[in-house]
């Protein structure tokens, strides 16, 4: 059998305090036919990055509402993350293709990984593209099977996206975090779209008060008098710490006090994480206000939440971004944040009103130096910002969406409660 991931309990009753009651009504409404209805989600990592982070918070959540829910990882070596690092990237743009040896490994682990899986469900969740042809080895499936993407599919690399378009045409749903990102092809199912989400009583977002976020990031070496910027994210050419390093360096000319930290955690399913890892420190040049640290620093959510928390100024500077739940993160946070005019950060931020959107260095510096020169009139940006966040991106709102999916799918009366659709191929 597939490794089943521990999520711990957690309580829908706990976030009658964040959601409006009309919310946390229509979530029980919606549960209800659904009640004991078998869950599987299936994801390529534990750990590390957006899909791992949302698990966390949503299994245990569907789990609290009524339903049986799992969460099973997949199993690979090297090889296999090596091609499914270079489908991740292709759909996500790149022209590095696949080639024929390399489909076959994807292939294989495919049916690898169904051998050890049964679909004794009512729903099997796939997220991403590393399962997504598991499906073909249960032709006579009686679960529905929902396909999730995480990243931004708007202009794929066509022969990677072709290639895994059979699979996609199997399954029951597909959900997109935006309009834009569902291709334009034929043979998809029914596709739906609506962001992912925070959770606003997990370790990472919980609040936390200045003098803690300073005491746990002073323990990283950080002068907590003096300013810091902080980025979070994996080490991963599509975030561009090497532009945020470009963007420190212009801040540092007119604020030689600032400090930047670059947190990044190392996903098991992402085998270029170290090489890019090195190029990072090698980039910084030894610079002692530069701070590169990973989970090999022990940096856990806590320690996130803590240097979210501290830092003047957050950074998510992504060229390519699916969503980018470090951007909620930190506005949740009430932080100014500054971040790529890319993918899923633009509906998350209004340029001006929330928050800064920046398409370079030279504007991300000139974003920072603005917040670092009139912190008062940057928090005035941030308290708008996590005011939309409340609104659109915590957990109970990403529950509702999927059992309002789950009723659809089921043909259960949703009594009003929709999410939005997008005619395949359209
Ligand atoms: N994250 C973390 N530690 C790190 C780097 C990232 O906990 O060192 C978390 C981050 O806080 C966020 C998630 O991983 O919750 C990254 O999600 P996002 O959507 O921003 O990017 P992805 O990694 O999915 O591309």
């Amino acid at each position: 059998m597939l490794q089943q991931v521990n999520t711990g309990h957690k309580s829908l009753a706990d976030y009658a305090t964040i959601a409006t009651r009309g919310l946390m009504d229509e979530i029980r409404r919606l549960a209800e036919p659904l009640a004991g209805k078998r869950v599987v989600h299936l994801s390529a990592t534990a750990f590390g990055g957006g899909v791992a982070e949302i698990n966390y918070t949503l299994v245990p959540l569907m789990q609290d509402a009524g339903l049986e829910v799992e969460w099973r990882i997949i199993q690979g070596e090297n090889e296999f993350f090596e091609v499914t690092k270079t489908i991740h990237n292709a759909l996500q743009g790149n022209p590095q293709g696949l080639t024929e040896e390399q489909q076959q490994t994807f292939r294989r682990y495919q049916e690898l990984n169904a051998k050890q899986f049964e679909d004794e469900y009512d729903f099997v969740i796939v997220h991403d593209p590393q399962p997504v042809g598991m499906i073909d080895f249960f032709p006579d499936s009686n679960a529905k099977w929902i396909w999730r993407g995480h990243i931004d599919f708007s202009t794929p690399n066509r022969d990677v996206f072709d290639f895994i378009i059979p699979s996609l045409g199997r399954y029951d749903a597909a959900i997109f975090h935006m309009r834009e990102y569902v291709p334009k092809a034929s043979g998809l199912p029914e596709c739906y779209i609506w962001p992912p989400a925070i959770d606003p009583l997990a370790p990472k977002n919980m609040a936390l008060s200045a003098e803690d976020a300073a005491y746990i990031v002073d323990q990283f070496g950080i002068d907590v008098e003096r300013p810091l910027l902080t980025q979070v994210s994996r080490f991963d050419p599509w975030k561009d710490p090497l532009g945020v390093i470009d963007a420190y360096r212009v801040v540092k000319q007119q604020f030689p006090d600032v400090q930047l930290a670059l947190v990044g955690s190392m996903a098991h399913d992402d085998p270029e994480g170290w090489d890019f890892y090195n190029q990072t420190v090698s980039y910084a040049a030894g610079d002692p206000d530069i701070y590169i640290l990973s989970n090999l620093n022990n940096v856990g959510s806590v320690e996130v939440n803590a240097f979210q928390v501290h830092s003047g100024a957050v950074i998510q500077k992504s060229i390519k971004e699916g969503f980018g739940l470090t951007v909620t993160e930190s506005l949740w946070k009430t932080r100014p944040t500054v971040a790529g005019r890319v993918g899923g950060i633009v509906t998350q931020i209004t340029d001006g009103e929330t928050g800064w959107l920046v398409d370079s260095s030279m504007e991300c510096a000139e974003a920072c130096l603005e917040i670092l020169r009139d912190p008062a009139e940057a928090r005035q940006r941030a308290l708008r910002g996590k005011e939309y966040v409340r609104r659109h991106f915590l957990t109970p709102r990403l529950l509702r969406d999927w059992l309002v999916l789950f009723n659809r799918l089921h043909g259960l009366d949703t009594a009003g409660a929709e999410v939005a659709t997008v005619a395949a191929g359209a």
